[in-house]
């Protein structure tokens, strides 16, 4: 069977893997011990590592924080066409930033389940979303957000562009 990675998707893994260790080299934690990096036709395009504890934002993963890198560095949200190394399977919220980034190709290394015996979550929020019962509707404002939406589409179309 052949693999369906690179010697070089090997070589961008071991810098995700490097970042990871960056969090834990200096004498505060800055958050979990992962990093990432993003590639775009073989140029690295930015790197990173967690930032939840040093920025107090628990948004702050390493695929976040390297996507937010990255279309900073390519001024656009679109990241379709990169490829995101991380050193540990993608929680569901870094999934979904990759997703909204339109980034296709994710690789990791570690498993959420390695995470998980050091204490993460990401098991556990993997098993709440098979639940399907992610918050409470209040019927009662539903028009009143949707008309927002509503005005916003209106615009859009004019504006032809997002
Ligand atoms: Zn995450």
């Amino acid at each position: 069977m052949s693999k369906e990675y690179s010697q070089q998707d090997i070589k961008a893994m071991q810098e995700a893997i490097k970042m990871s260790s960056v969090s834990i080299e200096g004498k505060e934690l800055l958050g979990g011990p992962f990093g990432a990096v993003i590639y775009k036709d073989g140029q690295l395009i930015a790197k990173g590592c967690n930032h939840v504890l040093h920025d107090n934002d628990p948004s702050a993963h390493a695929e976040v924080y390297t996507i937010r890198q990255a279309c900073s560095h390519l001024k656009t949200w679109d990241l379709s066409g990169c490829v995101l190394y991380t050193s540990c399977e993608p929680c569901p919220m870094c999934l979904m930033t990759a997703k909204w980034a339109n980034i296709q190709q994710i690789y990791f290394a570690a498993t959420r389940k390695d995470a998980a015996e050091i204490g993460f979550r990401d098991d556990a929020l993997y098993e709440l979303l098979k639940t399907g019962v992610y918050g409470t509707a209040i019927e009662e404002c539903r028009d009143e957000a949707r008309e927002v939406m509503q005005r916003w589409y209106a615009k859009f179309q004019e504006q032809g562009k997002y």
